[in-house]
């Protein structure tokens, strides 16, 4: 009975946890800001209006399930988008981590990279990890559904939003190719946004 219970849920957050919510700015609060993380400053940035589209990446490294190490994770990807990519910032808008927890990247209201498509248009979101060979725990699934609540509550994500993968937008195989048949299945994907 238990067993059955656990894949009730599981089969529901792989399927669908992106499809059916509402604005919550009570989720703001689980985001780790820029400062706590400790940010280096962005070299400039451009500001964007509200989206209605949602990209999702991988960041193509290391997962990490504790707050330290993903911590140092993040601080690594800016000083390699920085340094090595020569870009502005880190790239994304936001990571999430595979222990359920948001780090502001570039944050809501500012281009991503303009590598990742869309920028003007879209939020990006990386999910910490690399998923060519399996799929994100379902806490990271969950972090992100509830970081768009989040967007969605302070206006900064239009409410038919609709998500896709970098893949649709750029030629990269991010955001692997398990994330990638995850996300296809969600009511909210579209191919083409
Ligand atoms: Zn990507």
């Amino acid at each position: 009975m238990k067993t059955e219970t656990l894949l009730v849920v599981s089969l529901s957050l792989s399927a669908d946890v992106l499809g059916l919510h509402v604005g919550d700015v009570s989720f703001c609060s689980d985001v780790v800001r820029r400062k706590e993380w400790g940010a280096l400053h962005p070299k400039s940035k451009i500001n964007t209006r509200p989206v209605s589209n949602v990209i999702l990446h991988h960041s193509l490294g290391p997962t990490c399930i504790t707050e330290p190490t993903c911590r140092s994770i993040v601080r690594t990807t800016q000083l390699q988008h920085i340094k090595i990519k020569g870009w502005d910032d880190i790239g994304y808008n936001f990571l999430v981590s595979e222990n359920g927890q948001v780090f502001e990247g570039r944050g809501w209201g500012v281009e991503a990279a303009a590598v990742m498509g869309l920028t003007d248009r879209a939020v990006h979101i990386a999910i910490i990890g690399s998923f060519n060979h399996r799929t994100p725990a379902d806490a990271a699934m969950v972090a992100v559904s509830r970081l768009i609540q989040c967007g969605m509550g302070l206006g900064k994500v239009h409410e038919d939003y609709k998500i896709s993968a970098h893949r649709d937008v750029e030629p990269t195989a991010c955001p692997g190719h398990k994330l990638y048949a995850l996300i296809r299945g969600w009511n909210r994907y579209v191919k083409t946004p």
